[in-house]
């Protein structure tokens, strides 16, 4: 099939953080470049006419983005050095931070905030505005920001990565072309920055077939599922409380979250380690269940769910990080790993990460090579930087987690007193979905995840909170969803582990369907419409057959943005 190209010099997948920081860096040091060699300060040509694109796979900027972030200042006020007169649109500054151990019925505040959770002189945002505004910025200053533009394909020259494939528009469900059938685009590049997010599917063509792995620890994730609330008020906006215990208790990994911002609204969310043991445990579930509690009701008493979203994050840390580079590819943010899980913190570790990137691709640009040795300078310089020596100090934290929560924590003290050392270094890590126990070897205490009763106000169904994260896919297209062998679903995991893939997925979107007959056999149907991206199946599925791939473009979630 003939397919257009578009040629650039620098594309950044993915419109989030990492990749508007790198693209606003190089337009920095370009700018400062120019600016250099027109005062003779610096000799060499200048670069001039560069395309910078940076492409998106969601219907606008910020709509595959969930609101709600605590973030520490540190990335955006070295990113915005060179914009002395801009400021991100943070919602309001921490008013106050507590760390909470729920108990069935009880709230007990912690004396003290544990370092780590400490958000004072932070700001409290929407994530999504600020994306937004990062791409307004961008474009400002000339760079070129493409929604609904789903890269699905790495491009390869040998080993080289030259750009990416855009997904096609217009197949049916069939995968044939339909009336409307565009053919996607080839978008080829002196260098591609990969910024997808966690578990992206361009990171993961790229550590499968260079190998960029090969030297890593398995990556650790957790799903964050989440609610914004609107209450009557009045309440105090910046308020920042963490909390452990109720509805897990300390039986899987996995703590709630309550920001509030302006407005009387209400942040709030759970976020459940994908490295749990019981197959029927449902991560939504546990959220719902973590709305009940007196602690939470009380704040949202009277208020209503406006919106609802999912989304996997990275925990792994520094151990986990791949190789960042290989030749014309650089991969940055979630994509990578860089969040610090002690922290619940990633926004200012993505910025930085593109900031680093983009110096990197600007040895690139100058010296007319893209190699994995040119590009090597954006892993040198994470070496020297303060990102690398956060995530130093928290290197073992999630992976101590991994067996037992009581001794993880025990982990946790020791590894503060040795700066992240801990007795062991490095903790050895296992992929979280190895952890899941088959049914009959369900641990005896534990029953399963607390079924909330959705009583429609307070506790709200998966199907109506899909509804409130306004996600919308063309239904007459291939099911973005690949399930690779489906004998293994009817007729393995059904009996060995009851399909958990019903439980994990927030959306609703695996349903075991016998026609109401109990002795027929049971069909996986899958409501792909419903995804609201997450990746959470990609992530845990006991078989690894489950492969998310990016539907056509603009479909998914359209995360309001308050
Ligand atoms: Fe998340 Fe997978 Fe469900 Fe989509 S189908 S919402 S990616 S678990």
């Amino acid at each position: 099939m003939e397919r257009e190209q578009l040629e650039v010099d620098v594309l950044f997948v993915g419109a989030g953080p990492a990749c508007l920081a790198s693209a606003l860096h190089l337009n920095t040091l370009v700018q400062a470049h120019n600016r250099a060699v027109e005062s003779e300060e610096k000799s060499g040509p200048r670069l001039d006419d560069l395309t910078c694109l940076v492409i998106e796979k969601g219907k606008e900027i910020g709509s595959h983005i969930l609101s709600g972030a605590v973030i520490d200042p540190k990335g955006f006020d070295e990113l915005l050095a060179a914009y002395p007169d801009k400021k991100p649109p943070y919602d309001c500054e921490v008013a106050d931070d507590a760390f909470y151990l729920l108990t069935e019925n009880r709230a007990i505040r912690s004396p003290i905030t544990p370092p780590f959770l400490q958000n004072h002189g932070y700001y409290v945002a929407s994530l999504g505005k600020v994306v937004r505004w990062m791409a307004n910025l961008a474009e400002e200053n000339g760079i070129e920001v493409y929604p609904e533009f789903p890269a699905v394909q790495l491009l390869f020259d040998n080993d080289r990565v030259i750009g990416v494939r855009i997904g096609d528009k217009g197949r049916d469900q069939h995968g044939e072309p339909k009336a409307n059938f565009e053919p996607g685009i080839d978008v080829l590049a002196k260098v591609t920055v990969l910024g997808e997010g966690a578990r992206g599917t361009l990171a993961r063509q790229a550590f499968q077939r260079l190998g960029l792995r090969e030297a890593s620890q398995p990556q650790i994730y957790a799903v964050g599922v989440k609610e914004i609330w609107k209450v009557p008020g009045p309440l105090e906006p910046g308020l920042v409380y963490h909390t452990l215990g109720f509805p897990t208790g300390i039986s899987e990994f996995g703590g709630g979250f309550i920001y509030t911002m302006r407005d009387n609204l209400v942040n709030l969310g759970f976020l459940t380690g994908l490295d749990y043991r019981d197959p029927d445990l449902d991560p939504y579930h546990l959220f719902q269940a973590f709305k009940t509690h007196p602690f939470v009701s009380k704040l949202l008493a009277g208020g209503k769910a406006i919106s609802y979203g999912a989304k996997a994050v990275p925990e792994g840390g520094y151990y986990s990080l791949p190789r960042l580079q290989a030749d014309g590819l650089l991969i940055v943010g979630d994509s990578a790993g860089f969040l610090n899980s002690q922290r619940l913190k990633g926004i200012h570790l993505a910025i930085k990460s593109g900031i680093l990137a983009a110096k990197a691709v600007f040895d690139a640009l100058e010296k007319r090579s893209s190699t994995q040795k040119v590009l090597q300078q954006y892993s040198v310089s994470f070496e020297a930087s303060w990102a690398r020596k956060e995530l130093w100090q928290a290197r073992n934290f999630r992976q101590a987690f991994q067996g037992n929560f009581l001794s993880g924590l025990i982990h946790t003290g020791l590894q503060y007193l040795t700066g992240g050392r801990g007795l062991i270094d490095p903790f050895p890590t296992l992929p979280g979905h190895t952890l899941m126990k088959r049914k009959e070897a369900k641990p005896p205490t534990q029953e399963g995840s607390p079924q909330a009763s959705f009583d429609g106000q307070l506790t709200i169904d998966k199907l109506s909170d899909v509804f409130l994260s306004d996600t919308a896919h063309e239904e007459d297209q291939p099911c973005h969803l690949k399930v690779q062998d489906l004998d293994i679903c009817h007729n393995r995991c059904t009996v060995e582990y009851g399909n958990p893939c019903q439980h994990f997925c927030p959306a609703n979107v695996y349903e075991i369907d016998s026609g109401g007959k109990e002795a027929a056999t049971p069909v996986l149907k899958i409501n792909f419409t419903n995804c609201v991206h997450c990746k959470t199946c990609d992530i845990m599925d006991p078989y690894q057959i489950i492969l998310w791939t990016p539907p056509e473009g603009g479909g998914g979630p359209d995360y309001k943005n308050m």
